[in-house]
């Protein structure tokens, strides 16, 4: 008996253990030319190297940035010099990186006790930005309520916070951040966001006739299992954390889940890919509370997604490289929404549709949302563009959501300004 329960403690703690990536580097390749696309491709399915690819070899006006594993290094390196690929190391040991991450957390954390305040430039657990939460709705009780949309599959909650001076059902638009767990730069930028939309309210004379005519929801952790798993055990998970029936791999790619384009070009059937789109449509309880709550509204008239990394504004569709047939519209608000974003610190942003820009993906939630008839459906992916990739310095936390809300505020006042 004894020795059972011990065995079981083992388990446990080997369940929970926290992954290390000591000596891991992150390289990057400018590819030059299709052949060395195919070679760089041929690396995702080399299964024994686990190469992590932050950006994917898509076309040769991207870069492609590669997490490679202490232990498959010398092998990588020589693979790539062997076909005369060259590549710059971008960050030299992961490691460090996380560890400095990890020890600026504990400190803030401390600060945050000792002066009973938030931090917004810095990093916060799941708990931490809930009970934030519950702060901001009691700071404005008459504006900002908070509403759990269901469970996800740990049984988390997950809350929308709606953004609202009267009305029932106003036209509103969505907010989305941190659906990918690790783009930690999403979920911060949300809650800026969420304090922005609620302390410019009276104050700011957009944002008050943006909420004396439509409703704002922000869903600021669209992955809580992913999130919790990042701050506990692996710091680089991007999925759900499902269970996948004959595999030992976890988790559901939630941007490869929804109904649109589903299990089409772009998404991986393989359970252990971090794009893997899951078994069907929707089969993410995370993604289905989503689609559920924004169906049962029916009155959305923009829907806006948030990642990291690689600075771009992306409109539909990323399952099919033909146009949509608002084309023209949601390129020129894009690119008027950039400008706004660009000045403020000189951030240079792409605009374009996610299969033109980035690369064909399958059932990504703009495309459903589109597809639903939310015209106004777009997607961020906000900094860097490679320097620290997902394991951004929280000092760009600020900086990052102040000039993205520039360009929030632009589409929310064209949709404003344009009822459909
Ligand atoms: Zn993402």
């Amino acid at each position: 008996m004894k020795g059972l329960v011990w065995l079981a403690l083992v388990f446990v703690a080997a369940a929970e253990a926290e992954r290390f990536f000591n000596g891991d580097q992150v390289i990057r390749v400018n590819v030059r030319s299709e052949e060395e696309i195919r070679l760089l491709r041929a690396l995702e399915t080399k299964e024994e190297w686990e190469l992590d690819f932050w950006l994917h070899p898509v076309s040769t006006e991207l870069p492609v940035d590669i997490r490679v594993p202490y232990a498959s290094l010398s092998s990588v390196k020589e693979h790539l010099q062997a076909h005369s690929i060259p590549f710059t190391v971008m960050i030299d040991n992961l490691q460090d990186v996380l560890d400095e991450e990890k020890t600026e957390m504990e400190k803030n954390k401390m600060q945050e006790r000792n002066t009973r305040s938030f931090n917004f430039g810095a990093y916060h657990s799941l708990e931490t930005i809930y009970s934030w939460m519950d702060d901001l709705v009691a700071r404005h009780p008459d504006l900002v309520t908070k509403q759990e949309i269901g469970r996800s599959y740990e049984n988390r909650p997950m809350y929308v916070l709606k953004f609202s001076t009267g009305g029932s059902k106003r036209p509103a638009i969505w907010i989305d951040t941190g659906i990918h767990s690790r783009e930690w730069v999403s979920q911060a930028t949300g809650v800026w966001t969420a304090n922005k939309i609620a302390t410019d309210y009276f104050k700011d004379v957009s944002v008050t006739s943006l909420l004396n005519n439509m409703d704002i929801y922000m869903l600021i952790l669209a992955n809580p299992d992913g999130y919790a798993y990042t701050h506990s055990a692996d710091r680089m998970w991007r999925k759900t954390r499902s269970r996948n029936s004959g595999s030992l791999c976890r988790g559901v790619d939630p941007n490869r889940n929804w109904d649109a384009g589903f299990a089409g070009p772009g998404a991986s059937r393989n359970p252990c890919s971090d794009s893997y789109h899951g078994p069907s449509a929707h089969s993410e309880i995370e993604v289905k509370n989503v689609v559920n709550f924004v169906k049962s509204h029916g009155n959305f008239k923009s829907f806006i997604s948030v990642h990291a990394y690689s600075q771009l504004l992306m409109y539909p569709y990323g399952y099919s490289c033909h146009n949509v047939p608002h084309q023209r519209e949601l390129d020129s608000v894009g690119r008027a929404a950039v400008q706004k974003l660009t000045s403020l610190y000189g951030t240079r942003y792409k605009v374009g549709s996610i299969c033109n820009i980035i690369y064909q993906a399958s059932g990504g939630s703009i495309d459903w949302s589109y597809n639903l008839g939310i015209k106004y459906s777009f997607a961020f992916e906000l900094r860097d563009t490679g320097r620290y990739g997902f394991v951004l310095p929280s000092n760009q936390i600020i900086p990052t959501a102040t000039e993205t809300w520039l360009g929030l505020k632009h589409i929310m006042e064209y949709v404003r300004d344009h009822p459909y």
